[in-house]
């Protein structure tokens, strides 16, 4: 691994974090201070709280947000979802997508560098360490180059407990999700080997965040996340990017040069930017829309007592003095397959019961027969979504004066988030068999409503046969 003495050259034909040598050139961002600063790094701080508080909030009993894995079940602010609601995840993903698309064509990248975690906690927690430990870039990169001695291998060695420590921290909260927070303490105090599966998971994302964060940092967004590239199709010159204004930068020369632009080529815009690039080289794929060389160069500017915004959020046609169109086929497009795909969501939050229902033949033969009956039998699975227990029923939809059934009919108790598997057995006597026939099995709650509703097929030996 490189170390970057001094902050080089960008150039756009070749990426920032790789020497010519192919070796890892490690960015060094200076510190940067001014109103997006300020404003990321709330909403960077809130955005990690309400990380860390979800699994503690209880809603109905249940945290926030808890992903029982153990139970098969999805607690979703009061909401519950068994895993026979997993095809509601068709319009959470595809709505996520559609909203990431939306916002993209609106503000690019407002995403990556405003509430992406790997930016927040890379930039607000993890940099911060290494700064408070490191001390600024300047002192970062010389303790980069300096021999292995005393000091350098208690700086790094401190740093580097440091992120274990919060690797581990982090993906205990992570955890959390799944397990709960009781879960979690109780799995915390027992064995390892007890909960094998789960200390095995913990200490394989710790490992994995350590990595990423330690080492790894801006490659995940440059090299391995696909977002970052797909930025090209997402985003037209009417998107909101972060941009240098060519027109009133150039020719770049001194401050007292009157023929010359706004941009006195100081390269504090570069020496702050966490990717290491170069905004004046135009938009690139690097750049993950952090606005800190937005605050930079204001800063700049403001020395020079010269107009803020030389860097700035604006689309490319306002970069070149002209009128941004906000309201553009493609934004009218995700508009409307939006608000479709929340319509349908919202119907099919409305007809989610509070309770479900399976139903299947039992396995084996697909029916029984003798010379005196014809017997189907199917087990039905009612599972109670609520947090209260409650009363249900099984009710065929029709009369089967022909048949004896059982297991339907009398009502049976479930716990909040229980169910219960029930067999079903409908017997036909010889005689008063004519063929098979379709019914439907429904689930009645205590006042007589209907849940849930499943088709079910008596099957037996054709007419010739049976007789
Ligand atoms: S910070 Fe502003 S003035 Fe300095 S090099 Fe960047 S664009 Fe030019
Ligand atoms: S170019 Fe500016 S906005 Fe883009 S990543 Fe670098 S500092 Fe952040």
């Amino acid at each position: 691994m490189s170390s970057n003495v001094t902050n080089r050259k960008p150039n756009r034909d070749s990426l920032t974090a790789v020497n010519d040598d192919g070796s890892r050139f490690i960015i060094h961002p200076s510190d940067v201070s001014g109103r997006f600063t300020l404003a990321r790094k709330v909403s960077a701080y809130a955005l990690i709280l309400v990380y860390a508080a979800l699994p503690w909030v209880q809603i109905g009993g249940y945290p926030a947000v808890f992903l029982d894995t153990n139970a098969m079940r999805f607690h979703f602010f009061g909401m519950t979802f068994a895993s026979q609601d997993l095809w509601l995840a068709f319009f959470l993903i595809t709505g996520l997508g559609f909203g990431l698309f939306y916002v993209t064509a609106l503000l690019g990248r407002i995403w990556c560098g405003w509430a992406c975690p790997q930016t927040v906690f890379l930039e607000h927690v993890y940099r911060r360490i290494e700064r408070f430990i490191e001390g600024d870039a300047i002192a970062r990169r010389k303790l980069d180059s300096s021999p292995w001695g005393p000091r350098r291998i208690w700086k790094r060695g401190l740093k580097h407990a440091a992120f274990l420590g919060l690797s581990l921290l982090l993906a205990h909260m992570f955890m959390a999700y799944f397990v709960s927070v009781p879960g979690l303490w109780d799995m915390m105090r027992e064995a390892p080997a007890e909960n094998w599966k789960v200390f095995l998971f913990v200490f394989a994302f710790s490992g994995v965040l350590y990595f990423n964060f330690a080492w790894f940092r801006e490659q995940l967004c440059i090299v391995i996340c696909p977002y970052g590239r797909l930025q090209s199709a997402l985003i037209d010159e009417h998107s909101m990017v972060i941009g240098y204004d060519e027109k009133r930068g150039e020719p770049r020369g001194k401050a007292k040069d009157e023929a010359a632009g706004d941009c006195i080529d100081c390269n504090r815009c570069v020496q702050v930017c966490p990717t290491g690039i170069d905004i004046r080289q135009g938009l690139q794929m690097e750049c993950i829309g952090c606005s800190a060389c937005i605050d930079a160069c204001d800063t700049v500017m403001d020395k020079l007592k010269r107009d803020r915004g030389l860097i700035r959020y604006d689309s490319m046609e306002g970069l070149a003095g002209r009128k941004t169109r906000y309201l553009r086929p493609r934004m009218i497009l995700y508009t409307a397959l939006l608000l479709l795909g929340a319509v349908v969501l919202a119907f099919s939050l409305q007809g989610l019961g509070s309770a479900s229902m399976t139903a299947w033949r039992t396995p084996g033969a697909p029916y029984f027969t003798n010379n005196e009956l014809v017997r189907n039998q199917f087990m039905v699975r009612v599972t109670n979504k609520s947090n209260e227990g409650s009363f249900y029923r099984l009710e065929l939809d029709k009369q089967l004066p022909e048949a004896r059934v059982m297991g339907v009919g009398e009502p049976f108790f479930i716990d909040g988030n229980g169910e219960l598997v029930k067999p079903v057995v409908i017997v036909v006597d010889r005689d008063r068999y004519t063929g098979g026939f379709s019914m439907t099995v429904r689930v009645v709650d205590d006042q007589g409503k209907t849940l849930m509703q499943r088709p079910l097929e008596f099957i037996g030996p054709t007419k010739k046969l049976a007789n």
